[in-house]
């Protein structure tokens, strides 16, 4: 399978080349479709493998451009990873002209606020300052339509599950689907691009 036969649109496809890549990963291969597709994804793969540019070609591609409301929501355990999801996004989504911001502690609350209300499609973060923008309600939820939860093992080891779930009651209802909730409310919840040793996908 080439990126050319994965439904990917043209100024998104340019992005990719451009960025350098010539062939999809394993894991791209193998989830980039399912989630493009609309469905619910359970992705699984070593670090290194081509995830962090999956989650960013997907958000690419299902964000309306035309529109500044927040639409991709992407959790991820560390400061570093977040920016890092965002950076890649901005790279990959270059044509498309994508607007992207990454919450996080540590940061100017003052930027967020402002980067939020000029506008961004995608926001990228951590979940207790993702939290803190959503209460706040500076970092709106309406028009959100895809939620990554990044390495959500990893997220939950590190003691985030209350501030995920959290954010998770804001979202749209079309996205708080029975099985995740599920998830969220046990103590085993591992959703999206988790790192670990099996790649496996699943769908519910
Ligand atoms: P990631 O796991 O997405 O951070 O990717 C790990 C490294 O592989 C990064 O340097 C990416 O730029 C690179 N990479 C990811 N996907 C591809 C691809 N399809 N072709 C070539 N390089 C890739």
């Amino acid at each position: 399978l080439s990126f050319d036969q994965m439904g990917i649109k043209d100024d998104l496809l340019r992005g990719i080349y451009g960025y350098g890549f010539e062939k999809p990963s394993a894991i791209q291969q193998r989830a980039v479709r399912p989630i493009i597709e609309g469905r619910d994804v359970i992705a699984q793969a070593q670090s290194g493998t081509g995830k962090t540019s999956m989650i960013a070609l997907t958000v690419c591609q299902l964000v309306d451009t035309s529109t500044r409301e927040v639409q991709a929501l992407i959790l991820s355990p560390t400061r570093e990873l977040a920016t890092q999801t965002e950076k890649v996004i901005l790279a990959i989504g270059s044509y498309i002209n994508i607007q992207a911001h990454s919450c996080i502690g540590g940061k100017s609350v003052g930027e967020d606020i402002r980067q939020l209300e000029y506008g961004v499609q995608v926001v990228s973060g951590t979940p207790g300052r993702v939290c803190d923008m959503i209460k706040r309600r500076t970092l709106r939820t309406r028009a959100i339509k895809i939620l990554i939860l990044d390495e959500s093992d990893e997220m939950l080891s590190r003691g985030f599950k209350d501030q995920i779930y959290d954010v998770y009651r804001y979202l749209p209802p079309e996205l708080q689907v029975d099985w995740l909730t599920e998830k969220m409310r046990s103590n085993n919840f591992t959703v999206s691009a988790m790192h670990g040793d099996m790649p496996q996908k699943e769908r519910d």
